[in-house]
């Protein structure tokens, strides 16, 4: 952990937003998506629907249209507006603060409410187990386990708790920059001399 917050000192979330709800939408669209493609559907996104209410009250054709090149329009597109319905029904409109309340809200699991919790309110209660996090958790030797929800729980006993969301964005940025799924950048990894390159073979 010291060697990866050496590495990325301002590690933080890549999906833009500007508060909770922006948040939220954006983690629904990074399902199967680069951050990068999100950022972009987004900017013109969040110009337009600025409330719980705008998606709630959205044609579900007009959603899906504004997210298409996200991938998995309809069912993100169905899922925003689901998500949104709930918070305006359960919670006044705006998102709330528990993994309780936001895996109840339609379309939303418990990675994206990890993300949300974490990044949006200062909150750790899980780790988000991504693509990044899942395949650097094995190569690093830190759990055999191979479902996202075990890998999680297998890491929530290693980390201390306040860490939990800063260690997910060490990993994602060192998996984005440096321990590829393909070619890992082995030679040059900052951690090289502790990681046992679990499955690395070349
Ligand atoms: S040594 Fe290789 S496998 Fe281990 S963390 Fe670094 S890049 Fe990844």
């Amino acid at each position: 952990m010291a060697g990866l917050k050496k590495a990325y000192p301002d590690a933080h979330c890549e999906l833009d937003h500007a508060n909770p709800l922006e948040l939220l939408v954006a983690t629904i669209l990074s399902a199967q998506c680069t951050d990068k493609r999100v950022n972009i559907v987004t900017a013109d996104l969040f110009k337009k629907y600025r409330s719980a209410a705008d998606y709630a009250q959205a044609p579900l054709g007009e959603l899906e249209r504004a997210i298409k090149t996200t991938g998995f329009f309809r069912n993100k597109a169905k899922s925003l507006k689901t998500c949104c319905e709930a918070l305006i029904e359960k919670h006044g409109g705006q998102v709330p603060r528990t993994m309780e309340e936001l895996t109840q809200l339609g379309g939303v699991g418990r990675k994206t409410a990890n993300v949300v919790l974490g990044n949006a309110f200062g909150i750790n209660c899980g780790v988000v187990v991504d693509t990044h996090v899942a395949r650097l958790a094995q190569r690093l030797g830190l759990t055999k386990e191979t479902a996202p929800e075990k890998i999680e729980q297998a890491l929530m006993k290693l980390v201390p708790q306040e860490q939990w969301t800063m260690f997910s964005h060490w990993l994602i940025w060192h998996g984005r920059r440096r321990c590829y799924a393909r070619n890992p950048d082995c030679p040059g990894c900052e951690i090289k001399a502790l990681c046992p390159r679990i499955g690395v073979t070349d």
